[in-house]
């Protein structure tokens, strides 16, 4: 579908009311047109009675257009959903509860938290087909926050207060292609090893900044480059730049991180940056419209126990 709203103005028009929301709901479950998944008959209508429901004309069973994703037997109207999983999908920084709250007016904090919760569930496990080609591969270490300590953090070289992080990143030509980050327990080759095994594919060349704990890492190449007077962004300046902006992320968005929560935040960071060029599948994987990218072109995957 490439008539995603681009602007909120468009978005407005777009999806104007519960029934326009419905309507797109339909369309993506059934792009040919109405189709019982309980008996495969193609002919049914919608009920005037029952709010978003369709009836199938051979069995008689009745489907929901919001079964199987976030939004089914939730209290809150579509158009909530929508605005939500919209802002979510194309503010370059995510939306907190808090803003949540006071944007779309909702009733109380409680309800905002509940629904960006929800909505982050589809964030926790990103595609998983590893990063391949040239990746570069660092770590880092991020101050954590608890509730009586300022977010400001030390410049200290110990890692004392701190979480460490790994992060690779893809390089596709000259650019950054998909990133993975993952909260460790500590910098040993044990780690960083199995870090690479999860989320960088075999035969890819791994690069890094020479750090003893890398060499050996098993089924791909390393190129290290040794640092010596050569500062991290310069050998790896995508590394270095994600980094940066999940530092940056961090305390704008949530003030700071904590340390519990660690790999969620990073689930949603990944998330936010592997589909910022597809803020159409982001809005629809936050919804729980099942849709899985191939090749730039959209295919539709309803779940078979997707029934009312
Ligand atoms: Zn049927």
């Amino acid at each position: 579908m490439t008539d995603f709203p681009r602007s909120l103005i468009e978005f407005q028009r777009r999806f104007p009311d519960e029934r326009a929301c419905a309507a797109y709901l339909a369309n993506a479950r059934w792009p040919d047109g109405f189709r019982c998944p309980a008996c495969g008959h193609g002919k049914g209508w919608e009920l005037a009675t029952k709010a978003f429901t369709w009836e199938c004309a051979g069995c008689g069973k009745q489907t929901s257009v919001t079964a199987g994703t976030v939004m089914h037997g939730s209290k809150l109207e579509l158009t909530v959903w929508f605005w939500a999983a919209y802002l979510m999908a194309t503010h370059s920084n995510g939306m907190s509860a808090r803003q949540f709250w006071r944007q779309l007016g909702l009733g109380s904090y409680k309800s905002a938290w509940l629904l960006c919760a929800k909505l982050r569930r589809a964030m926790v496990a990103p595609d998983r087909s590893p990063l391949k080609g040239l990746v570069e591969v660092d770590e880092t270490a991020i101050r954590y926050r608890t509730n009586d300590d300022p977010p400001a953090g030390g410049r200290g070289r110990s890692h004392d207060g701190k979480m460490l992080v790994a992060g690779a990143v893809e390089i596709v030509g000259n650019a950054p292609g998909r990133v993975r980050l993952t909260a460790i327990a500590d910098g040993s080759a044990e780690t960083l090893h199995a870090f690479i095994r999860a989320d960088i594919a075999k035969g890819a060349t791994v690069k890094t900044d020479g750090w003893s704990g890398y060499p050996g890492a098993p089924d791909v190449s390393h190129a290290p480059h040794v640092v010596r007077n050569m500062a991290a962004h310069i050998v790896l300046p995508w590394a270095h730049r994600l980094f940066a902006n999940l530092k940056r992320w961090a305390l704008g968005v949530y003030h700071g991180l904590r340390r519990k929560h660690l790999q969620s935040y990073l689930d949603e960071f990944v998330f936010r940056f592997n589909r910022r060029k597809t803020r159409h599948a982001a809005f629809r994987s936050l919804l729980g419209i099942g849709v899985t990218i191939k090749h730039s072109t959209y295919k539709m995957l309803i779940a078979p126990d997707a029934t009312a």
